[in-house]
């Protein structure tokens, strides 16, 4: 996939009812555009350009009503933000927002065992190229021989 098309599926995705929120967020656009940049070409048309939309929604104050005003046939991945990933290093929100769409991109179905399901998300977001980032955000996060620091630090 050329960089061009990249990135009109993303500005398109973008610009899709659901993200008219984004407008007048520049913090989140910014955090989003350096993500899905670096994302490759078939992640990215498997996740923003696929009949079952990655919807993301904009971090809760309180409460909020969301209106999906459109029919979803293949139903949608919907990804809650939580404002606190403004507050962390971007290489570190970065890193876990590659974790949470990598979830979306695993071959296998989820599993029940949570940790079996990260641990494979976070191959493929290393896969990606976001060892370094997704490093740092565990390295805070995790105590230090948590078996997703191992994996991350083992990971090719
Ligand atoms: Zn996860």
């Amino acid at each position: 996939m050329s960089e061009s098309s990249k990135e009109s599926l993303i500005r398109h995705w973008a610009n899709s009812a659901p993200h008219a929120w984004l407008k007048e967020n520049p913090l989140w656009v910014e955090l989003f555009a350096e993500l899905l940049a670096r994302m490759p070409g078939k992640a990215l048309q498997k996740l923003l350009g696929s009949a079952r939309p990655l919807i993301v929604l904009p971090p809760v104050y309180f409460g909020r009503v969301v209106r999906l005003t459109a029919a979803l046939p293949a139903g949608a991945n919907i990804l809650q933000l939580d404002a606190r990933l403004l507050d962390r290093p971007r290489d570190e929100a970065v890193g876990i927002l590659a974790h949470e769409l990598a979830h979306l991109c695993v071959v296998t179905a989820p599993h029940a065992d949570e940790l079996k399901n990260d641990l494979e998300a976070d191959q493929v977001a290393c896969r990606w190229g976001f060892r370094t980032q997704l490093a740092q955000a565990l390295g805070r996060d995790l105590e230090s021989d948590h078996p997703r620091i191992l994996a991350v630090q083992n990971a090719a």
